[in-house]
């Protein structure tokens, strides 16, 4: 690059129509790219900071555009892919929500069987046993009070733990 005659770009484009530069598309500096007369007679814009070059053209005027429309594709294109990763993440989200919803709705359908299992005994229907005679006539017949409080609370602890499982196999999704 020593041996271009560097043009001031103000200077330059104080004299002539050649548009503003668009700062560099490839290292992104803003006041590197510089006119160039390149040794063959042609121009160019070269940037001082990369060295990448917008080719070679009759005009500064030409190679000026050159870089800005390629310093446009790339803003477009920088634009285009910040674009694509919000999608990305919005799409993302939408699956997070989905799922969570998803797993709402099984937490809620077991909660749901649990409480319908505890109004399967009413009171009305099933009032408290007289728990004296109840141990009597058991006693009576070589039956413990407390067999029978276990078998029951066996059976309860069976269905409740039954819950618990389906609870965390639902809630397993949200782990991931
Ligand atoms: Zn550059």
């Amino acid at each position: 690059m020593n041996e271009l005659t560097r043009i001031q770009k103000s200077e330059k484009t104080m004299t002539t129509d050649i548009p503003e530069l668009k700062p560099c598309p490839f290292c992104g500096s803003k006041y590197a790219p510089q006119l160039c007369d390149m040794p063959n007679g042609k121009h160019a814009v070269c940037c001082d900071k990369c060295n990448s070059e917008s080719g070679y053209f009759e005009s500064f005027c030409e190679a000026a555009a050159a870089w800005n429309i390629r310093a446009h594709e790339n803003e477009q294109l920088s634009k285009a892919e910040h674009l694509d990763k919000w999608i990305s993440r919005a799409h993302k989200a939408e699956t997070t929500i989905k799922t969570q919803s998803d797993v709402l709705e099984k937490v809620r359908d077991t909660a749901h069987r649990i409480s319908q299992w505890c109004d399967a005994y009413p009171l009305d229907i099933f009032p408290e046993p007289d728990f004296k005679l109840a141990r009597k006539g058991l006693k009576s017949v070589g039956i413990t009070m407390d067999a029978v409080s276990a078998s029951n609370m066996r059976h309860v602890l069976k269905g409740i733990t039954g819950y618990a499982k389906e609870l965390e196999s639902a809630l397993k999704p949200l782990e991931d």
